[in-house]
Order: C-alpha cells, then sequence, then structure tokens
C-alpha cells in the first residue's frame, strides 16, 4: 500500500493520552478505519489489554480481532506506544511485524508516526500520516 494516512483529530488526540494511561506499560490497540482513494482514514481506536509480560513490549489480545468481526469492523492498523524513546519501530516492532494489511502507528512523547510493514520480519518503511 501506498498513499497517505489520515487519523481522525479526535483519535489522534486519544492516542497521547492512552499511553500517558497505560504507562509505565506499553499501550496498544487496533485502528478502525477505511480506505478512500489513495488514503486509508482511521477514525477509531479500539484499545487493548496489553498480554507482554515485559513493560518495553505490546501483545494485542486477540478476542479484540474476534469482538470487531463480531460488530463487523474491521481492523486497519495496529497501534501501540513507546514508553521511552522515540516513536519509530524498535527492532522488536520489525520481528513482529507479520501483516503487510495493517499499518502501524506507534505515539511516543506526545507525537504519533505511521508505518507500512514490509512482510514478515522485514521492517517498515514511513507512511505519510495527516491529522484531521
Ligand atoms: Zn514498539
Amino acid at each position: 500500500m501506498s498513499g497517505v494516512v489520515r487519523l481522525h483529530r479526535a483519535v489522534a488526540d486519544a492516542l497521547p493520552r492512552l499511553a500517558a494511561a497505560a504507562a509505565p506499560r506499553e499501550a496498544c490497540g487496533l485502528l478502525l478505519g477505511r480506505r478512500v482513494g489513495e488514503a486509508l482514514v482511521l477514525d477509531g481506536i479500539a484499545p487493548s489489554r496489553n498480554l507482554a509480560a515485559a513493560e518495553d513490549e505490546f501483545e494485542l489480545d486477540t478476542a479484540l480481532h474476534l469482538r470487531l468481526q463480531r460488530q463487523t469492523r474491521a481492523a486497519a492498523g495496529v497501534w501501540h506506544s513507546h514508553v521511552s524513546g522515540r516513536a519509530l519501530p524498535s527492532a522488536r516492532d520489525a520481528r513482529g511485524a507479520w501483516d503487510p494489511a495493517l499499518v502501524w502507528l506507534i505515539t511516543a512523547a506526545g507525537e504519533t508516526t505511521a508505518w507500512m510493514p514490509e512482510g514478515e520480519g522485514q521492517g517498515f518503511s514511513p507512511l505519510r500520516l495527516e491529522i484531521g
């Protein structure tokens, strides 16, 4: 996928709040949205429990995926926060990027960035993120 990721303002504002609420652990969730032409429009966040054991990891609750499917809302992206450091994919993130159909958003220090997985374990390329 190429193109731009458009993040609704309300979601963009919610992400740093969710990140702060989860600290010192990472926050995570699934992003809801749809394609509109060349853009991927993200208009919702379904926060997930973080099932990872370590503070600097995240693991989505797979039950959340199923719950969204029952509500016929498809996940369009994966979101998580970095408690320390920057809004860049970590080496662990690169290893865990399994699904090229899901964009990744990362929030750190109040900043959110967007990334496209290159395929299993292949890292990410940056996406343009527009808020509004
Ligand atoms: Zn990460």
